[in-house]
């Protein structure tokens, strides 16, 4: 973008930097915190956006200001030859960077064509180094694969972060040993606590472990740790061991980051949400399929994100009980509501 043009920002100042493209809402795994019902009501396959209409829409993006993507899901690896979009995307002139969160389960065999096609970096969800628990906490098996898929992405010279989501009495026993793999694997690794977000229909306040504490727990286990400079409006709060090792901890439901909010959110068929938390997106598929001009749908975006004022977490912070977002009929008649759908 050139530099005299306007920044596109907010009712709040922020301005439009990043965008999360989810590329799928299918997955295949059914995390406790994501998806832990039975039933989903999907998006119609019709309806997904195509690669060339995701690159379009990202080069409209870029006009009103994005620099960076990143790929989600839904598992957005079970996207057949995602390799190919993250090809497309990272030959935009302008574009910083394209980077993927993924389960990791089918990552092994696409480790390689990933880099080769130009991603940035890979972040690898992974909450337990059990087997017996990751089977229970995913509801499906997968660790050996995850693990064998993490070892390819760093084989194939990819920059590796991980995330854990800590739940209380699930998985908080191994904050240190997850720490240990981590180093283990040169790996950065990203503590967040659990969100009261769309589909996490079985949140429950105690089971969150907090910044506060978790901080506590890995000081106990590896000695002082010591803040580090924030990169960006990177919503990682990052801290330092003695020997250099680095950790992060994304505390959005206690310590919540909203007021430096640069990120958007496009869902798998083409709806913009300015807030993980927000109740309405604005449809860009439609006019997109209608023949509708880069300009006008530049217009569009652009005036959603002009009128943004969503602090959605903050708002949250301040409810007297707090509670799931949404309840499981609310999800199944508008399934934008699911973090699979929007991308976490
Ligand atoms: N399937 C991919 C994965 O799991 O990495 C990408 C999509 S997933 C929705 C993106 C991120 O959201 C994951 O790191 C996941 O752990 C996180 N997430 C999902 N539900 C969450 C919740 N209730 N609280 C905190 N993080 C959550
Ligand atoms: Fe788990 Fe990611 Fe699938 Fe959600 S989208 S169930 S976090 S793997």
């Amino acid at each position: 973008m050139p530099l005299s043009e306007p920044l596109t920002e907010d009712t709040l100042g922020r301005p439009l930097r990043n965008l999360r493209i989810s590329v799928t809402d299918r997955c295949n795994l059914r995390c406790a915190y994501c998806m832990p019902e039975e039933e989903y009501t999907w998006l119609p396959r019709a309806r997904i956006l195509r690669f060339e209409e995701i690159t379009r829409l990202v080069r409209i993006f870029q006009g009103a200001g994005v620099h960076r993507v990143r790929l989600t899901g839904g598992e957005p690896l079970l996207r057949r030859n995602l390799d190919r979009l993250v090809a497309q995307l990272a030959a935009l002139e302008g574009l910083e960077e394209v980077t993927l969160t993924t389960n990791g389960l089918a990552l092994a065999d696409l480790a390689a064509d990933l880099a080769a096609a130009g991603l940035a970096r890979i972040t690898v969800s992974l909450d337990t180094l059990r087997p017996k628990r990751y089977r229970e906490l995913c509801r499906r098996d997968g660790l050996e694969r995850v693990r064998a898929g993490i070892a390819a992405a760093r084989a194939a010279g990819l920059p590796l972060k991980l995330n854990t989501v800590v739940m209380r009495g699930v998985n908080d026993d191994e904050v240190p040993a997850l720490l240990d793999y981590a180093r283990e694997v040169g790996a950065e690794l990203r503590y967040i606590e659990y969100m009261d977000v769309g589909g996490a229909t079985r949140w429950d306040q105690r089971r969150v472990v907090d910044r506060a504490e978790l901080l506590e727990r890995l000081e106990q286990a590896h000695g002082p740790l010591t803040p580090e400079p924030t990169r960006g409006n990177a919503p990682a709060e990052r801290f330092r061991f003695a020997d250099g090792v680095r950790i992060g901890i994304i505390a959005s439901t206690t310590s919540p980051f909203c007021d430096s909010c640069d990120r958007a959110r496009l869902t798998a068929d083409g709806r913009l949400f300015t807030c993980l938390y927000g109740r309405e997106g604005l449809d860009l598929l439609g006019p997109l399929r209608a023949g509708e001009s880069d300009e006008r749908l530049g217009e569009r975006l652009t005036r959603t994100w002009r009128e943004r004022s969503a602090r959605g977490a903050v708002e949250r912070l301040a409810l007297a009980e707090r509670r799931a977002l949404a309840a499981k009929p609310e999800l199944d008649d508008d399934p934008h509501l699911e973090m699979h759908t929007r991308g976490g």
